[in-house]
């Protein structure tokens, strides 16, 4: 394989260990279990884990869950779920709540310092003198109180003594520091919440910035890799490492991953499923990890994107189309090629005087093994698509009509003698004769037709429902649009077309099968399928439609 230039993590990576600054790389994915992952975790993901499987070392899972409310064992699970789906494992499941013991000695070490303090102003108080990026702000009248007289408060609040919001407890750091979040930050709140794994134990939580990098720290993080919205936070996690004395993990940023058509935050996919404006976390329309595992996308087709899509130091936005072709790519090597008629209308072959015969299908043309062949039954009355019909030809057209002649795939060329209607002008049946020497493999014909088109025997074929997908959003950016993200729903972003009929080899799908339909796109079975009625998705097009 080619040589592949190294991102700028990798080549601080490389320095690190070439420098012996480290010498065992330790990378960490962190995330807050309020909600199912996304294809931007997936970048994280891949990146974290990446790391360690290049340059040896190991990452740890550490769920992120300092804030009892939003967090839930749910979460917990599918996030382990979807992370061992994409194809890594962690050494350690770690949880920071697990170190709010060690946290609370941290705060009570700063304290003991001199470099933090118990505040009793209101939220509007602290705000009030907390200054602007471009004013400094100005000291708290609790700033200056005794150690003796912040460690009892501090005990007391951990005790329960107080109600929310009573007292917070602070860094003492600078309240003119150019950086607004040096500015004498929050470190501990009281809030009288039950915690999904520490239960009523604690009525006190760290906040991010206190919990992540001392999390990192006790786990000897050597890498600790985020998002670029934490750039700022930076000079407070080196801070509360130096002032701690503890393990020197470094933070270092990249651009998280932007998609068109699509809003990726946890916060508002939680508004689309409580809401019920999709199914739910696994709606093939989400962009988390279950739904495009429920749509058909391969671990492999995600991580590749992920390869393409590269770690930049910018925000930059990139085309769903992109994740699309990833997946093309991946499912034309691996995807059996099998018919299905979505939008089914009948053809009766006239001069067809057998009942039936056995035809041969070639299963996949571009497998590496070859792909191998199945039986494939023909009769007299097929389905066919009701868009490979026209009454009255466009030009250039290649398909049936009235006296035109098709190659139906695997099979003969039929030419369309006569049509039926019924009493609404709806044509309801296409009447053909075909020509017996022309059948595939050993035709002696010499026709030559332009159109092929699919089709299943009706005495045969099994019914299914078939469920088409758009993009969930009709805006490319429904994140920047005026108003609520969600006005920008794309109401067609769904088509279910429930009598589509499938060649009988496709009743024995499973859920972990994926097929390419011919001429309508790569499919697999969906998890409401029964055994009196398949559904399938569709994981995308043949061939890319988005309008660029
Ligand atoms: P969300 O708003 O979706 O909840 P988050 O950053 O709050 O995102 P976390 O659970 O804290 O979610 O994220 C875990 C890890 O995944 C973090 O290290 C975060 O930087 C990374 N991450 C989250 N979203 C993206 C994204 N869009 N692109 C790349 N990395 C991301
Ligand atoms: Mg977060
Ligand atoms: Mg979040």
């Amino acid at each position: 394989s080619e040589e592949k230039s190294l991102n700028f993590i990798e080549e601080i990576v490389e320095n690190d260990l070439n420098s012996g600054k480290y010498e065992t790389l330790v990378t960490r994915f962190p995330p807050e279990p309020n909600g199912y992952l996304h294809i931007g975790h997936a970048k994280a993901i891949c990146l974290n884990f990446g790391l360690t499987q290049k340059y040896g070392g190991y990452t740890n899972l550490r769920f992120d869950d300092t804030n009892p409310v939003t967090e839930k064992t749910e979460y917990v699970n599918s996030q382990q779920e979807d992370i061992r789906w994409l194809g890594f494992d962690w050494k350690n499941e770690l949880y920071a709540s697990d170190y709010f013991d060690e946290l609370y000695g941290f705060a009570v070490k700063l304290i003991e310092k001199g470099l933090a303090y118990v505040d009793e102003s209101s939220a509007d108080e602290i705000a009030a003198l907390k200054g602007t990026p471009t004013e400094p702000g100005q000291d708290s009248p609790y700033r200056s109180r005794s150690v003796e007289e912040n460690l009892d408060i501090f005990t007391r609040m951990k005790n329960g003594e107080f109600a929310d919001g009573a007292y917070i407890l602070r860094a003492k750091i600078d309240m003119a520091s150019p950086n607004m979040l040096m500015r004498d930050p929050i470190i501990y709140r009281i809030k009288h919440a039950e915690h999904h794994r520490t239960g009523n134990k604690w009525c006190i939580y760290p906040m991010y910035d206190f919990a992540h990098g001392q999390s990192d720290s006790i786990e000897n993080i050597t890498h600790s890799i985020c998002t670029l919205e934490y750039v700022s936070h930076r000079e407070l996690y080196d801070w509360f490492i130096e002032k701690l004395e503890i393990f020197p993990s470094k933070q270092y940023e990249f651009a998280r991953l932007n998609l068109t058509s699509t809003v990726m935050s946890k916060r508002k996919l939680l508004q689309l499923v409580n809401e019920k404006l999709v199914s739910g976390w696994d709606d093939p329309r989400m962009p988390t990890i279950s739904g495009l595992r429920r749509r058909g996308f391969t671990p492999k087709s995600i991580r590749e994107f992920c390869e393409r899509i590269g770690i930049a130091k910018r925000e930059n936005l990139i085309e769903l189309s992109l994740l699309e072709f990833c997946i093309r790519e991946d499912l034309n090597k691996t995807a059996n090629r099998v018919m299905a008629v979505l939008d089914p209308i009948k053809l009766v072959i006239t001069n067809y005087d057998k009942d039936a015969e056995d035809l041969i299908g070639e299963n996949n043309p571009e497998a590496e093994d070859g792909g191998g062949t199945r039986v494939i039954p023909f009769s007299n009355e097929l389905w066919i698509e009701r868009e490979d019909f026209m009454e009255v030809p466009a030009k250039k057209w290649f398909r049936l009509a009235p006296g035109a002649m098709v190659r139906l795939k695997f099979a003969y060329i039929v030419k369309c003698e006569d049509f039926v209607k019924d009493e609404n002008g709806n044509v309801t049946e296409i009447r053909c004769t075909y020509i017996p020497e022309s059948k595939s493999g050993s035709d002696t014909s010499g026709i030559n037709v332009k159109g092929t088109i699919h089709w299943v025997s009706a005495a045969h074929a099994k019914t299914a429902e078939i469920r088409l997908y758009d993009r969930l959003f009709t805006s490319e950016t429904p994140d920047a649009e005026e108003g609520d993200f969600k006005d920008y729903l794309n109401p067609e972003s769904l088509t279910v077309l429930p009598n589509a009929y499938i060649e009988p080899a496709l009743a024995d799908a499973d859920l972990d099968g994926r097929y390419q339909f011919i001429r309508k796109g790569y499919f697999c079975l969906d998890k409401d399928s029964t055994a009196d009625k398949l559904v399938f998705n569709r994981t995308v097009t043949l061939k890319d439609t988005f309008k660029k």
